[in-house]
C-alpha cells in the first residue's frame, strides 16, 4: 500500500470525525495503527510526498495604520482530518509588525501563510509580533513555533493554554499519524505565555481587538475576537458555514446564548470554520445557521425527552431534514442529538450544571507524596466527589441502607484519570449516581470513557451502570468471570427490592460485559496502569479489585468495609484469609508494588496502616469463632444468631440490617465445614 492510498483510506476513515473526536479511543487505536506503519516515519518523506498547501488571500480590511487579510485553505491540506477541518486563519499587518490568528497545524503550514500574504500584499513585511489561538486544538495551533526565533507573544485564554498543556503532545501524535508532516514530531510545541480575558482589549499594542471568550460552550476554551473598527469578527469553531456544527466537548445551551452575543456585534466579515476551498466569505447569515441548527436540536430533544421518549434510539428517530444539506450532517446529526439528549438527562437527574472555567486544572501529572495524599484523608461523606489522589476521584457514599432520599448513594465508587481515557470504577446504586459519576467525568476531563470496572454484582455498586451502557464512543465492562453468573440469578429480586426502598424500576441491568477477569488482568489508561485481581469467593464470589498503580490506591470493593458492618454473601473462611492478604498491603497490588491507601467499598478512604483495616478482620473472626462454638454446642440457628449476634454487633454501623444475617450465612458454611 502506498502512502496515497493510505491517506485516502484513513481519509475515508476519519471523514466522519472531526478533530475532537480524535480523543475517541476507538480512533486512537486506529491511529495507533497507522502509525506502526514504517512508510510514516518522518524520515521516508521526501519534499514531493508532502501534502501540498495552496491558499486564498483576500484582503477584507485596510486603513493608514493596518491591512487585514483573511487565509482560506483551497487544497484541503488538512482533509484526512474531515471535510470541515479546514484552518482559517487572519494575518494583520501593521506598521510595526504582524499579527497571526491561527497559525495552523504545523510550521511549514505557517510559513506558507506568510509568504503567500507577502505576495499579495507586495511589500516586505515585518516581523510577526502577536500570534493568537482562539482554540486548543492542534491543527490550529501547533504552527506557532515557525514564528518563535522572532518571539512575538502569544496569546490564549486561560482553558486554551490549559488545554494545550496538557494534550498537545498527545494530539500533535494522533495528528502526525493523519497528516504525517515531516519533522513535526520533532519541532517544539509553543504555549501561549499571555493570557487573555473575556471582554478586553486583546493586548496594549492590538487595541482594535476585543476579547469574547467562551470557555463555557466548548470546553476547549474558544475565544473569539471582534474588530468593531473594521466590521470583522473571528469567530473560529463557534461559527459553521456550510457545514454540521459537532457538538461533542460543547454545551449546547451555551454555545446557543454565545451565538446571540456575536450576532448583537453585527459583523461585516465573520471568519469561522468552513468547507475547504468555500470561496465566498462568511457572513452574519452564517451565525445565524448555526444557531438556527442548535436552537432546533435543543427543542427537538426538549419535547422528546420531555415526552417521555427513549433515549437509546434518539439518534434515529429525531431528524432535522431542514438541515440535511450541511456537509456532515449523517455523520454528526445522530451523534450530537445523543449529546443533547444526555445534556437533558443530567439536567434533570445531576446535580446543578455550573460552568467552570477552572473545571480542567488537574490535568497534567504530577507525582504525589504522602503528605499531600494526607491532607485528601478527611474526605466526607456528601455528594461531591474527592480528588483522594492525583486525577483520581472517590464518592463516598452515605453508610445506609437504599432511600428515596439517597438514591443509591450509599457506596463507593469513582472514576481514574489516564492520558487516554478514563476508568470508571463502580456506578453507585441507581442511574442518579451513574448520572453524577458522569457529570463530574465530564467537567474533569474531555477524554473518553474506556472502561467501566464493577467490583462484584451488588446493586448498591453496579445501579448506574445503565447509565454508561449507551455512550458513544461504548466503554468496556470488566467484572470477575462469575460476575454475570451472579447477577443472572438474582437481577430480578434486587430490581423488586430497590422498587419498594426507592422508587425507582429496573435499577439493575443485565449486562453487557465486554471483559471477564479470571486471575489478573492489566489495563493501561495511557500513563497510568491498573491491576485487576479477581479473588476467591469472599465477601462474594465474585470479587474484584483494582490497583491504581501510579498512586499506590487499592479499590478493594466490598473486600473491606470501613464502619459499616461487614455483609457476607461468600464465604467467611475464605474472606477471613483474603481480608488478611489485603491488608498485608504488598500482596494486592498485582505487580508486587505496596498498597498505600484503601478506597472500601463503604466508609472512609483510608492509609493501609489505619487501625479500621483490622476491625473487619476482627468481626469476621469474631463471626467464625461463636458461630463454630454455638455449633459444637449443638445450638439450632436460630439460638445461635440471638446469641452471636448480640455479641458482636458493638462497634458498627447498620447492625440491625446485616448483623443477623451474617450470623446466619456463617451457621450455613459452618454447619458444613
Ligand atoms: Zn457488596
Amino acid at each position: 500500500m502506498n502512502f496515497k492510498q493510505i491517506t485516502k483510506n484513513s481519509k475515508k476513515l476519519l471523514s466522519s470525525y472531526n478533530l475532537s473526536f480524535m480523543n475517541n479511543f476507538f480512533i486512537f487505536i486506529i491511529l495507533c495503527f497507522f502509525q506502526t506503519s514504517p512508510i510514516f516515519g518522518s524520515d521516508d518523506l521526501k519534499e514531493d510526498s508532502l501534502i501540498p498547501i495552496d491558499f486564498k488571500i483576500e484582503k477584507i480590511y485596510e486603513s493608514e495604520f493596518s491591512t487585514i487579510y483573511t487565509v482560506r485553505d483551497l487544497k484541503g491540506h488538512l482533509s484526512p482530518l474531515g471535510i470541515e477541518s479546514a484552518v482559517h486563519s487572519l494575518v494583520e499587518i501593521k506598521k510595526n509588525g504582524i499579527f497571526v490568528i491561527d497559525p495552523g497545524p504545523h510550521p511549514r503550514y505557517a510559513k506558507k501563510i506568510l509568504s503567500s500574504v507577502q505576495k499579495v500584499h507586495g511589500k516586505k513585511l515585518p516581523n510577526v509580533k502577536w500570534v493568537f489561538n482562539s482554540t486548543g486544538k492542534p491543527e490550529n495551533v501547533l504552527g506557532n513555533s515557525a514564528f518563535d526565533w522572532m518571539q512575538p507573544v502569544y496569546m490564549s485564554s486561560r482553558v486554551t493554554f490549559e488545554v494545550m498543556r496538557s494534550k498537545c503532545e498527545q494530539c500533535r501524535k494522533d495528528l502526525f499519524s493523519v497528516v504525517p508532516e515531516k519533522g513535526l514530531m520533532d519541532e517544539k510545541i509553543v504555549y501561549p505565555n499571555y493570557i487573555v480575558e473575556d471582554h478586553q482589549i486583546l493586548h496594549p499594542q492590538l487595541r482594535d481587538w476585543k476579547t469574547y471568550t467562551f470557555s463555557c460552550a466548548k470546553n476547549t476554551g474558544d475565544t473569539a475576537l471582534w474588530n468593531k473598527k473594521a466590521g470583522i469578527l473571528y469567530a473560529g469553531r463557534m461559527v459553521h458555514s456550510g457545514n454540521l456544527p459537532s457538538l461533542l466537548h460543547a454545551n449546547t445551551y451555551e454555545w446557543i446564548k454565545s451565538l446571540k452575543t456575536l450576532e448583537n456585534l453585527s459583523p461585516k466579515y465573520v471568519v469561522g470554520s468552513g468547507n475547504i476551498g468555500s470561496s465566498s466569505l462568511f457572513s452574519k447569515s452564517d451565525i445565524q445557521i448555526t444557531k438556527n441548527y442548535l436552537s432546533d436540536l435543543l427543542l427537538l430533544v426538549k419535547n422528546d425527552f420531555n415526552a417521555g421518549g427513549n433515549g437509546s434510539d434518539a439518534d434515529k428517530r429525531l431528524g432535522l431534514p431542514k438541515f440535511k444539506n450541511l456537509l456532515g450532517y449523517s455523520d454528526r446529526h445522530g451523534l450530537n442529538v445523543q449529546h443533547v439528549w444526555r445534556e437533558f438527562e443530567i439536567a434533570q437527574f445531576g446535580d446543578e450544571v455550573k460552568c467552570s472555567e477552572d473545571s480542567l486544572k488537574g490535568a497534567t501529572f504530577e507525582a504525589l507524596d504522602s503528605n499531600k495524599m494526607n491532607k485528601r484523608l478527611s474526605n466526607k461523606s456528601d455528594y461531591n466527589a474527592s480528588e483522594i489522589a492525583k486525577n483520581s476521584f472517590v464518592f463516598t457514599g452515605f453508610i445506609d441502607d437504599f432511600t428515596k432520599e439517597n438514591l443509591g448513594h450509599i457506596s463507593n465508587y469513582g472514576f481514574i484519570i489516564g492520558e487516554q481515557c478514563v476508568a470508571i470504577i463502580d456506578t453507585g446504586g441507581s442511574k442518579n449516581t451513574g448520572l453524577r459519576l458522569l457529570r463530574k467525568i465530564r467537567k474533569t476531563t474531555t477524554k473518553p470513557i474506556c472502561y467501566v470496572i464493577n467490583t462484584h454484582a451488588h446493586p448498591d455498586h453496579i445501579g448506574g451502570n445503565q447509565v454508561f451502557r449507551n455512550l458513544n464512543p461504548k466503554p468496556e465492562f470488566i467484572s470477575h468471570y462469575k460476575f454475570e453468573a451472579a447477577l443472572s440469578s438474582r437481577f430480578q429480586t434486587f430490581n423488586k427490592r430497590l422498587y419498594e426502598l426507592m422508587g425507582l424500576k429496573n435499577v439493575v441491568i443485565l449486562g453487557p460485559v465486554s471483559k471477564e477477569v479470571k486471575k489478573d488482568l492489566e489495563i493501561d489508561l495511557g500513563g497510568r496502569k491498573l491491576f485487576l485481581k479477581a479473588w476467591k469467593t469472599s465477601h462474594t464470589d465474585n470479587d474484584l479489585t483494582v490497583f491504581d498503580d501510579y498512586n499506590r490506591v487499592l479499590w478493594t470493593g466490598d473486600l473491606l468495609f470501613v464502619d459499616h458492618i461487614p455483609v457476607l454473601d461468600g464465604n467467611l473462611s475464605s474472606w477471613i484469609k483474603t481480608t488478611r492478604e489485603l491488608t498485608k498491603s504488598r500482596n494486592a497490588g498485582s505487580n508486587g508494588l505496596q498498597v498505600k491507601f484503601i478506597v472500601p467499598g463503604h466508609g472512609k478512604f483510608q492509609k493501609i496502616d489505619s487501625e479500621k483495616l483490622q476491625e473487619q478482620n476482627e468481626y469476621l473472626v469474631n463471626l467464625y469463632n461463636l458461630t463454630k462454638q454455638a455449633l459444637k454446642e449443638g445450638k439450632t440457628i436460630s439460638d445461635a444468631v440471638e446469641s452471636v449476634s448480640h455479641e458482636i454487633k458493638e462497634g458498627w454501623d447498620l447492625p440491625e440490617l446485616f448483623n443477623k444475617r451474617n450470623v446466619t450465612s456463617a451457621y450455613a458454611e459452618l454447619e458444613w465445614e
